[in-house]
């Protein structure tokens, strides 16, 4: 690591000037000047306001669009190796302390922003960690992160992850490799919401469980009404029909899903809770199962959507909220006079307030009121940093609609 002085600063542009920065960790190409002489890739930087006052240091990739990420705002907190060790400490130590967490089997050790460690996520599955790597930049950094995980945790392995749409935005190559250890040659197993659920590590970020809504799960069981006929669009490998078989009393549950391979996992972790004969699994597109249900004018007491991103990047925002309201004013459309909806959103780029404005846009256009019963967000391993509102990606609102 370099030492102080040799760190080469970087300008900000004179345009923004009076800008508050609000120690946002992502400093974009459009806002600096392009330094002569190009830092490499994942090299530290000093951020300088355009007349040289000092703004923090971060780290630079040449190639991405998010050209800085920032890691400190302190002139007197040297980014070396101890720094990063008790910055990623920090992280697993509030996952130590969180409430439950003893009982977890699974749970996100560090989740990039809102770890104040931009780039790097961690996922711990029983005793086998899964290195998801977002920045570049956080690439020479890997051994001595790998070494912390191993100090930590003795995992039997440690596999590293970089999905495509990374290594397009970053300028290096996907992988998905092992690093450390062996992984099983089967899919494992994790308990969680007191249900078995199966993880296949060999298929990279699709292990095949979201860690996020795993409160989310339970608070809809909370709410799912007795008897009730439950409808679970988006259900993946059956995240919220099963823990509803599980925790709550419905007298029906159809779960649909357009991927094949998922409805397959779910049947599977079904059959392994008993819960085989409790769903009724459909593949099926989710407009059209909102759809065709109108059609027949079958009515549900409950009607959970999970329905992947729908905006990737700031300009898609648009688009992403009318798809949500087609979503949700289809489901409502279904909902019977106070039905509880839970509609979720895991778009960053959709905020809180966008996502409640388009709810209040589909209760305004059928003409119902419609009550927020919870606003949540992710698990508790999956911090929301106030400096970085995109980590706030994940909403799940469980609305009743009278
Ligand atoms: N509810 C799940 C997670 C959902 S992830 C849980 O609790 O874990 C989003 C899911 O939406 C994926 O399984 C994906 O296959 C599905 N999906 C994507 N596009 C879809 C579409 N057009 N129609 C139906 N399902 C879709």
């Amino acid at each position: 690591m370099k030492t102080h002085e040799m760190i080469r600063s970087v300008r900000l542009r004179a345009s923004l000037k009076k800008q508050r920065l609000g120690r946002h960790p992502w400093i974009l190409a459009t806002s600096i000047e392009e330094p002569k002489d190009t830092p490499a890739v994942g090299e530290l930087v000093e951020l300088t306001h355009h007349d040289g006052r000092w703004v923090g240091r971060g780290l630079y990739n040449p190639h991405s669009r998010i050209r800085i990420r920032m890691l400190s705002w302190s002139p007197n907190e040297q980014i070396d190796a101890a720094w990063l060790d008790t910055r990623l400490d920090r992280a697993l130590d509030l996952r130590r302390t969180m409430p439950g967490s003893s009982q977890l089997d699974a749970v996100r050790l560090v989740f990039s922003e809102a770890d104040f460690l931009s780039g790097l996520i961690v996922d711990r599955f029983q005793s086998h960690l899964v290195v998801q790597v977002t920045a570049a930049a956080i690439l020479p950094w890997l051994d001595q992160i790998a070494q912390r995980l191993k100090d930590q945790y003795n995992p039997e392995s440690i596999s590293l992850q970089i999905d495509e749409r990374t290594a397009r935005s970053e300028g290096i190559e996907p992988r998905s490799e092992v690093i450390q250890g062996v992984l099983p040659d089967s899919p494992i197993e994790i308990r969680e919401n007191d249900l078995r659920w199966i993880i296949d590590l060999r298929q990279g970020q699709k292990t095949g469980y979201y860690l996020d809504q795993r409160d989310n799960r339970m608070a809809a069981a909370r709410w799912t009404p007795p008897d009730a006929k439950v409808l679970d669009v988006c259900t993946y490998v059956g995240g919220f029909a099963l823990t509803i078989a599980r925790h709550a009393n419905p007298s029906q549950i159809i779960a649909v899903d357009s991927s094949a391979k998922a409805l397959e996992w779910a049947q599977s972790n079904a059959q392994r809770n008993e819960l085989g004969d409790r769903v009724v699994w459909e593949q099926n597109d989710f407009y059209a199962s909102l759809a065709q249900r109108l059609e027949k004018r079958e009515q549900f007491d409950m009607i959970v959507l999970d329905p992947p991103r729908l905006a990737g990047s700031r300009d898609q925002v648009a688009r992403a909220l009318a798809a949500y309201h087609r979503l949700n004013y289809l489901a409502v459309r279904i909902l019977k006079p106070g039905g509880i909806l839970v509609t979720c959103s895991c778009s960053g780029r959709v905020s809180r307030s966008d996502f409640v404005s388009m709810l209040y846009g589909v209760a305004t256009r059928v003409g119902r009121d419609m009550q927020i019963l919870e606003n949540r967000g992710a698990a508790p391993d999956h911090p929301v940093s106030i400096h970085c509102p995109e980590t706030d990606y994940l909403k799940c609102v469980i609305a009743r609609v009278l």
